[in-house]
């Protein structure tokens, strides 16, 4: 989907720009802002299955089959699964409407592609069963992380972070960031930037979110009745931890696959595209990370700043070397929608000079 929109969006004009000829849509900031996150996506998964398999190789061809190892692949598999459908589904759509009128033609696949992938998000596992089964095993490793989880201990280490939290929530720490980098965007934006910022950032969202739902089921005790209750008033939350679980997994899948790339130019390109999917993540959850001061108000504009005007520009020339990268050949994509546009504009030109 994402090749042919790409394609489309790059032949089709619309509206004259400075120069007073038609520019085309990707050079459109809102056409980018629809499709480039789409792109830094869709390599964010490409990487994730690439590690997938070769877990599952890791499994089956028995070089390292424990119960760790099974039970690690059935996480990952459940939680990519998950993400993977939804996103596709999502990509589908977008680019469908990104091709306008065309998009809608059978002949050019993309309304086919989604009803083909649509049930993908329900049959082997509904994707939010699946993620429950991410959760548990969050809550369960987040059990374990305690040799001895008595209600003593975690108690300590629920205090620990409820301190935290009430530092946070105050807006200490969010007033430390806004006092440093008070009108600067550039120092703002300089400390998500950095790869390792982004991570923390990512990964302290699903520890935070599963200690605090974690605490809040120790409430039941022994008593099952209650367990259930409270699993099940928690159930949302749970659901928003395996995801944040999910893509952090699949961040660092992309970041992985950065070190093993050896040319120059590749790495730059594919950073500032790793960088789009990880600002897009936490663009997304914004609010997650005001509520709970991870982030002052100064940072969280900066995100939205640095992918609008540093992101995308430095991407949209490579765009077309992106899609082209998913090698994908004709009789497989099967339209020919951006090549008839290019002609249908060369004959339309001969009209006029006639
Ligand atoms: C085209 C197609 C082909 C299929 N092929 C096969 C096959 O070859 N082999 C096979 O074994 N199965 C097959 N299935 C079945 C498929 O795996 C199930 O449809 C799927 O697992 C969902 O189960 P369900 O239909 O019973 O939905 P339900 O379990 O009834 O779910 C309905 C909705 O309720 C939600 N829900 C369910 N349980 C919970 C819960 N505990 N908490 C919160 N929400 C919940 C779900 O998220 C879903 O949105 C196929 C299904 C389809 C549509």
């Amino acid at each position: 989907a994402l090749d042919i929109a790409v394609r489309y969006s790059l032949a089709r004009r619309q509206f004259a720009g400075k120069d007073g000829s038609e520019v085309t849509l990707l050079d459109y900031q809102r056409h980018q802002r629809r499709l480039l996150p789409l792109i830094a996506r869709t390599y964010a998964q490409i990487f994730t299955h690439q590690e997938l398999l070769n877990q599952f190789h890791t499994v089956f061809s028995g070089e390292n089959d424990t119960e760790e190892t099974r039970s690690d692949l059935e996480t990952v598999s459940a939680a990519s699964k998950a993400l993977s459908t939804w996103y596709a589904l999502d990509t589908i759509q977008e680019c469908r409407e990104a091709c306008g009128g065309q998009g809608f033609m059978a002949q050019h696949r993309l309304t086919g592609l989604r009803a083909d992938l649509d049930v993908y998000v329900t049959f082997e596992g509904d994707n939010n069963v699946m993620l429950q089964l991410v959760a548990k095993r969050l809550l369960t490793d987040y059990a374990k992380a305690f040799k001895s989880p008595d209600f003593g201990t975690l108690a300590q280490y629920v205090a620990g972070q409820v301190g935290e939290t009430a530092i946070n929530r105050g807006g200490l720490r969010g007033l430390a960031q806004s006092i440093t980098d008070f009108g600067s965007t550039a120092r703002a934006v300089g400390y998500v930037k950095d790869e390792e910022h982004q991570h923390q950032l990512l990964t302290d969202r699903v520890h935070t979110m599963v200690a605090s739902i974690a605490n809040k089921l120790k409430a039941a005790g022994s008593d099952k009745d209650k367990q259930a209750e409270l699993f099940n008033r928690y159930q949302n939350d749970l659901i928003n931890a395996a995801r944040a679980h999910a893509e952090l997994i699949m961040w660092e899948a992309f970041t992985s696959a950065l070190k093993t790339i050896k040319d120059g130019d590749s790495i730059k390109i594919l950073t500032w595209l790793r960088d789009l999917y990880g600002f897009t993540l936490l663009e997304e959850n914004l609010s997650w990370y005001l509520i709970n001061g991870r982030l002052s108000g100064a940072r969280a504009e900066a995100i939205t700043e640095y992918i609008d005007s540093r992101l995308l520009p430095r991407l949209r020339p490579h765009a077309e070397n992106l899609v082209d990268a998913f090698l994908l050949p004709p009789e497989l994509v099967r339209t020919t929608l951006a090549q008839d546009e290019r002609e249908r504009q060369l004959n339309r030109q001969t009209l006029v000079r006639n």
